[in-house]
């Protein structure tokens, strides 16, 4: 089998760097080892930054997404039994964010991408990618039973960040930078309407807790646990009791009950694999970098990527010059290492960090009030968190 580019992972990453590159009239295939029920059911992220949303349009996939998607313009900041609203519009010159869940956004591009594009194959597993720094790099991999190979012009990992991509750079060429955080999330689906029309982000002495929304109907709210906690230890009634207190306010604010349909925990972490390219392999998405979810920048990171990539070999088809694929790896890096402040930033903003003293405690708060006061400190967070440009 031969193809211009091969992407390992259909996930958004993968998913969306196919058809941008159909869009552009350069074919791929797309390996993908779990069937097609699991990538499209599997919960993960929410929020689509205004550059994101942007590109899916652009890239025909923006029709469900107008319909259903809710187009968010702040977000809740609680501490204190205070509330305060950040509003995006008019911090950042009229941006917003659109809540859309991952999983829709998967389920679109598949249907285009089965509908108009190239080749997609299920539970096609890559064993390995050969020959990265070679003109001719191959991608080893399982389908059906037997063991085949993809010969391609370009190999682009979209793997996610247990994918076997990264591990055809060579260790002494890379650079890994990397924090664990000593706690998780545990995150439920509710079949409830959302009790606030807006994303609300609870810093409080026992935890942080967010109240978000995957449609009108039902609500995604999550709790800080300590690390290794196991969702099933949590009954319900402890769930919202403990979602009641963290989001408790001063005023008649009340939390909405509702059946709890799943529950499971995110383990944080950041992490950066330098550099993001070796020869004709390129790695986009988690199989390059993680950023806790605190930010919502996991998803629309890895849409960068791809953009990044794809405009790189347009440039190269139409005027023979290689220099943007050269420079993809600085061009990314750029973006995704804001984006590792901001969700940092934002985690340990809003987060109960073990081991703090009360001095550290009374700085969060402090940080907070900034926000709160200063209209400068407000428009950073706003910035950050309906995106960084794409490069
Ligand atoms: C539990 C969880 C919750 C999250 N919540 C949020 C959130 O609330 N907000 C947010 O912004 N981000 C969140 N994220 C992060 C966000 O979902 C990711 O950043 C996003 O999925 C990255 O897309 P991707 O395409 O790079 O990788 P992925 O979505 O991980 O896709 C990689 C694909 O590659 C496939 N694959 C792996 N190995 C192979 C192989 N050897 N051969 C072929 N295929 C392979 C996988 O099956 C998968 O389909 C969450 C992540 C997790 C894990």
């Amino acid at each position: 089998m031969r193809t211009t580019v091969g992407i390992i992972g259909a996930g958004p990453a993968g998913l969306l760097l196919a058809r941008l590159l159909r869009n552009a009239g350069i074919d791929s295939v797309v390996l993908e080892s779990r069937d097609r029920g699991y990538v499209e059911q599997r919960q993960r992220a929410g929020i689509l930054e205004q550059g994101t949303a942007d590109v899916l349009r652009a890239a025909g996939a923006g029709e469900r997404l107008d319909r259903e998607g809710l187009r968010h313009d702040g977000i809740e900041l609680r501490y204190d039994r205070k509330r305060h609203r950040v509003d995006f519009p008019a911090l950042t010159g009229g941006r917003s964010v659109t809540v859309y869940a991952q999983t829709e956004v998967c389920k679109d591009l598949i249907a285009l991408q089965l509908k108009e594009g190239g080749p997609l194959l299920f539970e096609a597993e890559a064993l390995a990618v050969e020959g990265a720094d070679t003109d001719h790099p191959r991608v080893r991999f399982r389908h059906d039973g037997r063991e085949d190979v993809l010969d391609c012009g370009y190999v682009v990992g979209c793997d996610g960040f247990w994918g076997v991509s990264r591990t055809a750079i060579p260790a002494e060429l890379t650079r890994v930078f990397e924090r664990v955080y000593p706690f998780g999330w545990l995150g439920v689906l509710a079949d409830v309407p959302p009790s606030h029309d807006e994303l609300v982000y609870a810093r409080h002495d026992r935890g942080f807790a967010l109240l978000s929304m995957r449609s009108p109907a039902v609500s995604r709210l999550y709790l800080q646990v300590p690390e290794g906690t196991d969702a099933e230890a949590w009954s319900d009634e402890e769930i919202w009791a403990e979602l009641e207190r963290r989001f408790e306010t001063d005023d008649d604010w009340t939390l909405e009950r509702g059946p709890i349909t799943q529950k499971s925990v995110t383990p944080m972490r950041s992490y950066v694999h330098e550099p993001m390219r070796h020869g004709r392999l390129f790695l986009a998405g988690d199989a390059a970098h993680i950023v806790p979810p605190t930010g919502a920048k996991g998803l629309n990171l890895a849409v960068g990527d791809v953009v990044t990539f794809a405009r790189a070999l347009v440039h190269e088809r139409e005027t023979g010059s290689a220099e943007l694929l050269d420079a993809y790896s600085q061009t990314c890096l750029r973006r995704v290492w804001q984006a590792e402040r901001f969700s940092y930033d934002m985690t340990t903003l809003l987060h109960r960090l073990p081991g703090a003293s009360p001095f550290e405690e009374r700085l969060q708060l402090a940080r907070l009030e900034r926000i709160a006061s200063s209209r400068a400190a407000e428009t950073d967070l706003a910035e950050g968190y309906t995106g960084f440009p794409f490069g």
